[in-house]
């Protein structure tokens, strides 16, 4: 293993940093006191800059556009991202589309490329994921009740989503419906491309979360699909195949949140040791002074430290050797990382009292939005499980 920054990488990163502080930030600002509508004329400018920089899709081959970099490389502009929530949406490697890029460059037609990949790389339009559903555990994900169905050359799709990534201004969606029910439980479902305009298919609303609704790319909506048909070669990578795609669609999109995770963490440390050598609790003594805060400051350095050098190895490991033999490593980082990143931002805004649970500070929109880190994507128990098990393995026999 090899961490040091490639000496090819340095200037990128140098150059990220300085677009991030210069040109993402005050878009950022925008987007929380007015809305992500409000803000759309300067976050198209923004990302506009970002292509005509080369910087714009860290995550892809040269070949599709994109800057050619190695997993591993592509964490480590992740963190540089990651320090605003619009750093990855800047340079269009933003979730829920850089998955559904990933998805479509290994799965999808000629014909597919065509009309969903390339607008999609070039940023003229978003996309979504529709796999959870309300009535069933969304950590189960074989268990679902949306339906696809073949009439002559069409697929009639039946069925009720929620949470569903930036699917407001999205033009299609990936849907996850059971088109093998007699199928083995990991072989029924499959990806089916939906465009949003199809009818049938219905936004109900954007749930409000932890009492924003948010819009745009910045929401999770439910939705409904009655009657949707579509072609028969919207259908992705194959009859049952929808978990084998999912599988390869979450390897390198966990190294992507947890190194975005961590830009975010120190983005509130630093709020958190700016607070604490600045406010003062008497004429003599701050904050910092106190045996308690120098305790969270440590602790969120080793833990902040300690979680960057874990997924980058994560992210060497799937370089080396691929995501399926990674598969340990990736669900290690995902319940480490997300909880680091809430034990963090939490010491921060406690360090700031009442201050930190205003909208005065950039702390409460972040745990507003990255809360759900530990459960989207796997909750952290089911990670904690897979982990174990393959450990346990190494010992002795488990049971299912
Ligand atoms: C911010 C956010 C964005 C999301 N984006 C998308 C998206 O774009 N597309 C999409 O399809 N879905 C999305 N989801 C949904 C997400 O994938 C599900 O919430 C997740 O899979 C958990 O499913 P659930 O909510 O139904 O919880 P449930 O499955 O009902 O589980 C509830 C809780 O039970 C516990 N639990 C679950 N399984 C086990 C177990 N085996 N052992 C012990 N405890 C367990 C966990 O603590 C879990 O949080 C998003 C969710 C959030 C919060």
């Amino acid at each position: 293993m090899d961490f040091a920054i490639p000496d090819t990488l340095a200037p990128t990163l140098d150059a990220l940093r300085r677009f991030v502080d210069q040109r993402v930030m005050p878009v950022e600002q925008q987007v929380r006191a007015e809305g992500f509508a409000a803000a759309e004329a300067e976050l198209r400018e923004m990302r506009e800059q970002a292509r005509a920089e080369g910087l714009w899709l860290p995550q892809l081959p040269k070949d599709e556009g994109g800057m050619g970099l190695s997993v591993l490389e592509h964490g480590l502009v992740s963190e540089v991202l990651g320090r605003s929530l619009l750093g990855h949406y800047a340079l269009n490697c933003q979730a829920p589309d850089a998955g559904n890029m990933e998805l479509l460059i290994e799965f999808g037609t000629e014909a597919q490329h065509e009309q969903f990949l390339r607008p999609l790389l070039e940023g003229r339009v978003r996309s979504c994921f529709a796999m959870t559903e309300p009535e069933h555990a969304g950590s189960n994900p074989v268990w679902m009740s949306t339906r696809a169905r073949r009439d002559g050359d069409q697929w009639v799709i039946d069925g009720h989503k929620w949470f569903c990534s930036s699917a407001d201004g999205a033009a299609f969606a990936i849907v996850m419906a059971v088109t093998e029910p007699d199928g083995a439980p990991h072989e029924r479902a499959s990806m089916i491309l939906v465009p949003t305009d199809t009818p049938g298919f219905t936004r109900v609303r954007n749930i409000s979360v932890m009492g924003d609704e948010g819009e745009g790319w910045m929401s999770h909506s439910e939705l409904r699909l009655e009657g949707v048909r579509v072609p028969a070669e919207n259908l992705l990578g194959g009859s049952g195949r929808g978990f084998a795609l999912a599988q390869a669609r979450l390897g390198p999109g966990r190294i992507h949140h947890c190194m975005r995770w961590i830009g975010l963490c120190e983005r509130a440390f630093d709020e958190m040791a700016t607070r604490a050598v600045t406010r003062k609790l008497s004429p003599d003594q701050r904050l910092g002074d106190t045996q308690t805060v120098q305790h969270w400051i440590a602790e969120s350095r080793a833990e902040i430290d300690a979680t960057r050098l874990l997924v980058l190895n994560a992210a060497w490991q799937i370089d080396e050797v691929g995501v399926k033999a990674a598969r340990e490593a990736i669900s290690l980082i995902k319940f480490h990382a997300a909880g680091v990143l809430l034990r963090v931002v939490d010491r921060a805004i406690q360090c700031h009292g009442a201050l930190g649970v205003s909208d005065d500070t950039v702390l409460s929109w972040i745990y507003r939005h990255e809360r759900g880190a530990r459960i989207y994507d796997g909750p952290d128990e089911v990670h904690k499980t897979v982990v174990a098990r393959r450990i346990l393995r190494r010992y002795g026999t488990v049971k299912r």
